[in-house]
């Protein structure tokens, strides 16, 4: 079994999700990053784990934030807002598209006496089968 890694509990936040940091690290008051090194240390009872996501680094960063500066979650619907976004930048007309105009099933036609043939797809005069 491997020594555990003083960054483990980083793998156990999960991403851009807030967590109370006494819960996945717990010691000392510290710091929110966005109130800087200026401000009062804060128990970890009121600080935000957030895990950002990094281009390069797959496991991404964590950053503490007191509940002022925590980055708001945004909840994704999957397609969805791309969806809404591409339909209002379309013009009304085309998106506003007359209903499709549905034609009847072209039915054959009789080669002997040139009307359509009925359903069952017998010419009614003849007889002659499509
Ligand atoms: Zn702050
Ligand atoms: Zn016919």
């Amino acid at each position: 079994m491997r020594i555990v890694a003083s960054s483990d509990w980083r793998d156990a936040v999960p991403f851009e999700s807030p967590v109370l940091v006494a819960d996945v690290v717990p010691g000392e008051p510290t710091r929110c990053f966005a109130c800087g090194p200026d401000a009062e240390p804060l128990p970890r009872t009121e600080l935000w784990a957030f895990k950002h996501r990094h281009p390069k680094n797959h496991d991404g960063y964590v950053r503490f934030y007191c509940a002022a500066h925590v980055p708001k979650v945004e909840r994704r619907m999957p397609a969805a807002p791309a969806t809404a976004a591409r339909s209002a930048s379309r013009p009304a007309a085309e998106r506003r598209a007359p209903k499709p105009v549905v034609p009847e099933r072209q039915r054959a036609t009789c080669p002997n006496c040139f009307v359509e043939v009925s359903a069952t797809g017998e010419c009614g005069m003849c007889g002659w089968s499509a």
